[in-house]
């Protein structure tokens, strides 16, 4: 695909620059605190455990995958025996609620640290970038992440710990990792990834495969070859907790729906993906492999983009020169594919504040237009999610957000799947399967929130995550 096709599809574009909020020096500071706190207390621990061994846990992710498409696999035509196996071997959620937004980057956080995209400080896919200055940069770097994750845990606790390809990933605390990034999808990708990469990685691991895939490279196809790395990273360094993230689901439906003929194809050979993966890790920690599969979000049809954007610019609350470049804004939407927040460039400015709520209530009168609801500021911060926002703007499913500054208000799609509904949208709801040492067979776990995940896998690898917001499930009472 090009690389102005993948940022559209699977990737809604920033408008623009710059007001991300950045606390990082006392962040850290607590981090840092809250981390070595862990250290202590899992060496104490340790000290008096019983001599149990500690378990090697995969976390896979599979991007978009609707917990119904393993659950009813059958009703929507699908083959998927190796996920399927986890419903009998191990436990699994009816669903999982995830997060606002219910995008890849800040769901993908909140897998790692059980906290919130307002907690955690990933709020969307794309940073804040109202210029378009950042070249439509994503939030690729693990910095930006401001409490502790699972991969910060491990390391703290002396566990070592491998990456192939999760998001937020470039920068982390990570023994062996393969991060993700691109930038505009040339050969020159490969090298900024492989600069970001643990030295020599990729190429230690990759004789006689196929070269390692660049980030804007997201197919099945790019996704076994992934895989293959991921085998040969756990088969060589043993390491104690490893993530590996699988994308080419997330771009099918993007381009074909969920449940697509093309869709279905892709999971199916994820399927046959996750079994390899998932035998390797049993031979190669045998009697203690942890394997769980999560995903991020759910997935909806898509119809109509809403270019809310060209209705800012209308309103003259974007400006733009001649030559059609933003230079200056009052308040502009962050797209978040099925939402979009909408940040004031002052947010105290309680004469624009009225000029946007108007405009907004103008435009959500009007059905054609798909607005859902609009969120205020104080809705928004008990979501947990935008918290530099002034609104959020939530499509019906069936609409996402268009990018046009100019033209019509509402266009033909852009995709034919999407996500970023709230996540209280039944079809944004996500995946939880799990198996292996501790975990009882068949059990079922009914609804949970996506921020349980990562306490659980930290009680598994016995450290402790100083951001969660949530318990862990306790296997012995797991409605607790
Ligand atoms: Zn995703």
């Amino acid at each position: 695909m090009t690389p102005a096709a993948s940022a559209a599809c699977r990737k809604p574009r920033s408008s623009a620059a710059g007001i991300r909020p950045r606390r990082a020096a006392a962040a850290i500071a607590v981090a840092v605190a809250a981390t070595v706190a862990v250290l202590v207390a899992t060496v104490a621990s340790a000290a008096v455990a019983a001599p149990v061994q500690r378990p090697f846990v995969l976390m896979i992710s599979i991007d978009g995958l609707k917990p119904e498409a393993v659950l009813d696999a059958a009703d929507h035509g699908l083959a998927l025996p190796n996920l399927r196996r986890f419903l009998v071997e191990g436990a699994h959620a009816r669903s999982v609620r995830g997060v606002l937004p219910s995008l890849t980057y800040p769901s993908h956080v909140s897998l790692l640290t059980g906290a919130a995209p307002a907690r955690h400080g990933v709020y969307a896919n794309t940073t804040f970038d109202p210029l378009d200055r950042n070249d439509r940069g994503w939030y690729w770097y693990a910095e930006d992440v401001r409490v502790p994750t699972l991969w910060d845990a491990a390391t703290a606790a002396g566990l070592t710990t491998a990456n192939v390809y999760w998001p937020v990933s470039v920068g982390a605390h990570i023994t062996w990792n393969l991060p993700q990034i691109w930038r505009r999808g040339t050969d020159d990708d490969l090298k900024l990834q492989r600069a970001l990469s643990t030295p020599g990685l990729d190429r230690a691991l990759g004789a006689g495969l196929a070269p390692y895939p660049g980030g804007m490279q997201e197919t099945v196809a790019d996704d076994e070859i992934r895989a293959q790395y991921a085998m040969r990273l756990l088969e060589s360094k043993h390491p104690d907790f490893m993530t590996v993230y699988l994308t080419g689901l997330d771009t099918a439906q993007h381009h074909s729906g969920p449940f697509s003929a093309a869709a279905n194809a892709t999971l199916e050979r994820l399927d046959a993906v996750v079994g390899r993966l998932r035998a390797a890790a049993l031979r190669a920690a045998p009697g203690r492999a942890l394997v769980c599969v999560v995903s991020d979000h759910g997935f909806a049809r898509v119809e109509h983009d809403v270019n809310l954007l060209a209705a800012f610019h209308e309103a003259g609350l974007v400006r733009t020169d001649p030559s059609g470049k933003i230079v200056d804004w009052d308040a502009t939407p962050w797209p978040a594919g099925g939402s979009a927040a909408v940040m004031l460039a002052h947010p105290e400015d309680s004469a624009t504040r009225a000029r946007v709520a108007s405009l907004l209530a103008r435009l959500a009168a009007d059905p054609a237009n798909g607005i859902a609801r609009v969120l205020d500021a104080d809705e928004l911060a008990r979501s947990g999610g935008f918290p530099g926002a002034t609104y959020l703007v939530a499509f019906r499913e069936g609409y996402e957000t268009g990018l046009a500054l100019d033209g019509p208000l509402v266009t033909a799609p852009a995709n034919a799947g999407m996500h970023g509904y709230p996540p209280d949208d039944p079809a944004m709801r996500a995946t939880f399967l799990i198996a292996g040492p501790g975990v009882p067979a068949g059990l079922d776990l009914g609804d949970i929130d996506m921020r349980r995940i990562a306490p659980t896998i930290a009680a598994a690898l016995r450290v402790r995550l100083a951001g969660a917001e949530l318990a862990a499930i306790d296997w012995s009472h797991p409605g607790g």
